[in-house]
């Protein structure tokens, strides 16, 4: 006889359809939000081994970080582009969980990244949140947690709003001026800790150096970064 949740499994898909989040086949198991073609097709950097990975390298002399990688390489038109335009415009809140439980295996692997406390999804605007009903990084830090079994701070730093202050200047002036300000609210929750900031991906690091400069003023904190992609 076929198992009950075998059964459910099977019966669900007829109410919620699931699909690769990379090709859309139906050909996958359950707990996966990826087929294994996609999974193998995945760019993986394997920078969480290596101290000076092109991550670290980046932030040299910008932000004091005891570690940074990311999980995949990004490329334009590729599977890892999709999968990012899932996650944060598409609202599949699955794939982003599915890939954080990835990052989490791979930081698992890595002795470098064994002594962190927290995690922490860099976060976003307001205005933003509330319009996508989820923050993507957060999304991230829930599927690593699940693996590292480690907490996740929500709120101990916020995203300041464009609209709250500085009503004198135009929008697109108060846009470039709060780009990237952030404010340390719960220093006690984050301090004497080893604190893991989590974003999607990273480009030129400047929103995450922003982030990590407010998170160090926490009392005695080591800091390390980790993202899905990369294109460092
Ligand atoms: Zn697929």
């Amino acid at each position: 006889m076929m198992p009950l949740k075998t059964i459910w499994n099977d019966f669900s898909h007829l109410f919620f359809p699931h699909v690769c989040a990379g090709c859309g086949t139906d050909s996958l198991s359950m707990q996966a939000a990826l087929c294994i073609h996609c999974m193998n097709q995945l760019p993986l950097t394997n920078f969480h081994f290596h101290a000076n990975n092109p991550v670290e390298k980046h932030f040299w002399g910008r932000l004091p970080l005891t570690g940074a990688t990311s999980l995949c390489h990004f490329t334009s038109g590729s599977l890892i582009q999709h999968l990012l335009h899932q996650l944060k415009y598409k609202g599949n809140k699955d794939a982003g969980y599915f890939l954080g439980r990835m990052m989490g295996n791979a930081l698992n692997e890595s002795e470098r990244f064994r002594g962190i406390d927290i995690l922490v999804p860099l976060p976003l605007y307001a205005e933003r949140q509330k319009k996508r009903g989820y923050n993507q990084s957060a999304v991230l830090c829930h599927g690593i947690a699940g693996i590292m079994q480690l907490p996740v701070s929500m709120d101990a730093v916020v995203r300041l709003s464009a609209t709250e202050t500085q009503t004198r200047k135009t929008r697109i002036e108060r846009w470039k001026n709060m780009e990237g300000k952030f404010e340390l609210v719960k220093p006690a929750d984050l301090a004497g800790k080893h604190v893991l900031l989590v974003d999607d991906v990273v480009t030129t690091g400047a929103t995450l150096e922003a982030c990590g400069h407010e998170l160090l003023k926490a009392a005695g904190i080591k800091l390390s970064i980790a993202t899905l992609a990369h294109t460092v």
